[in-house]
């Protein structure tokens, strides 16, 4: 993977891509693989987004977003078929569905190992210079730089995080309404890890305490490597979140392991600090297509929020997307 720091002439690839999730990963992958140069700007230290991993030390991490990817469409099996037969992903039964090897991370750092991928940088706003015969998107960030120069644009960051982008460029009056209204359907989710005690519990537990949304025994999925402690992910509900949103980390963590104590008569020994997602989840939203594209402009939109509000939603979202361009041919 080519790591790349931003400097002074900013290079110019045939597509530029906010974000490096699941849908920006894999549309890096698809575009290499059609020949497209392809650059990824990434706001975070590293790929993933919703579906990264948390590093905990040299040797073990957890994920406290998406613990698996649920496979159920024609297009998105291929993909995992593919994933399993590289060694990346496994199919965790328990939860009848994949997960990335050794961690979840490991997929997205896979599907961009053809691009740039430049990380710890936000976009904040985009410019597009009209020339007589093309178009050219420049990118920049929070100091006014121009990160990266190019043909087309696709933005795969979650709908308000899009809408914010969208807002900064005129003429696409279509895909920030749409980034806008899926953003009124945002909802935030508070998650931790702590260990206990090798345990009988299954692996997945869907509580009745109505703080709490799953409970999902980490350290269970395929080659985590071997530990002696029980490694747990609590996962709160949507509108306890809602209604503990601005709440000490502290307090967070303790209500947490309380309801986790009560779920599961397991005791907590070792716990790691909440993180507090902002955008967890959004609904899909009710589109013709899984993705958009405004044709004159060569803008293209991806991501879990306009297909199934999930994992592998973002996944359809990202190769419909690729679909398409690979079927308008654009001159590059
Ligand atoms: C706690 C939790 C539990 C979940 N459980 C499940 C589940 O059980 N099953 C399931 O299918 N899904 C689940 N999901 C949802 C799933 O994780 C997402 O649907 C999926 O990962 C979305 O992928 P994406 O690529 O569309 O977006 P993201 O993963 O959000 O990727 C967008 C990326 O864009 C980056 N970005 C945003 N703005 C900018 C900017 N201006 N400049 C540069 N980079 C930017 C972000 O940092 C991020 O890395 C869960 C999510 C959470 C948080």
């Amino acid at each position: 993977m080519t790591k790349e720091t931003p400097h002074s002439s900013p290079p110019y690839y045939d597509v530029a891509i906010v974000g490096a999730g699941l849908a920006g990963s894999l549309c890096a992958q698809q575009l290499s693989h059609m020949g497209w140069s392809v650059c990824v700007i990434e706001k975070s230290r590293g790929s993933g987004g919703r579906a990264s991993s948390k590093r905990l030390d040299q040797s073990t991490s957890c994920e406290l977003g998406t613990p698996f990817i649920s496979i159920s469409h024609k297009a998105t099996r291929p993909l995992f078929t593919a994933l399993v037969e590289q060694g990346v992903a496994a199919y965790w039964s328990d939860a009848q569905a994949y997960v990335g090897i050794p961690k979840m991370s490991a997929i997205t750092r896979h599907w961009l190992a053809k691009s740039n991928l430049i990380t710890n940088t936000r976009i904040h706003y985009l410019e597009q210079d009209s020339l007589v015969t093309t178009n050219i998107w420049r990118l920049c960030d929070e100091q006014h730089q121009t990160v990266a120069q190019a043909k087309c644009l696709i933005i795969t960051a979650p709908a308000s995080q899009t809408a914010a982008l969208l807002s900064t460029t005129q003429d696409i009056n279509e895909l920030f309404t749409s980034a806008h209204k899926a953003a009124q359907t945002t909802q935030p989710q508070w998650a931790m890890w702590l260990d206990t005690e090798p345990s009988t519990m299954p692996s997945i537990i869907t509580p009745k305490s109505s703080s709490l949304q799953r409970l999902v025994k980490d350290s269970n999925k395929p080659n985590r490597g071997q530990s002696r402690a029980e490694r747990w992910v609590i996962q709160a509900s949507p509108e306890w979140t809602q209604h503990h949103l601005e709440e000490n980390k502290g307090v967070v963590a303790t209500l947490l392991c309380q309801a986790f104590f009560h779920e599961t008569q397991l005791i907590p020994k070792n716990t790691g600090a909440p993180h507090r997602w902002l955008l967890a989840r959004t609904e899909a939203t009710n589109h013709q297509q899984p993705f958009m594209w405004h044709t004159q402009k060569n803008i293209g939109l991806a991501g879990d929020w306009l297909c199934q509000g999930d994992a592998e939603g973002a996944l359809i979202s990202a190769l419909s997307l690729c679909d398409h361009l690979n079927q308008m041919r654009i001159t590059r």
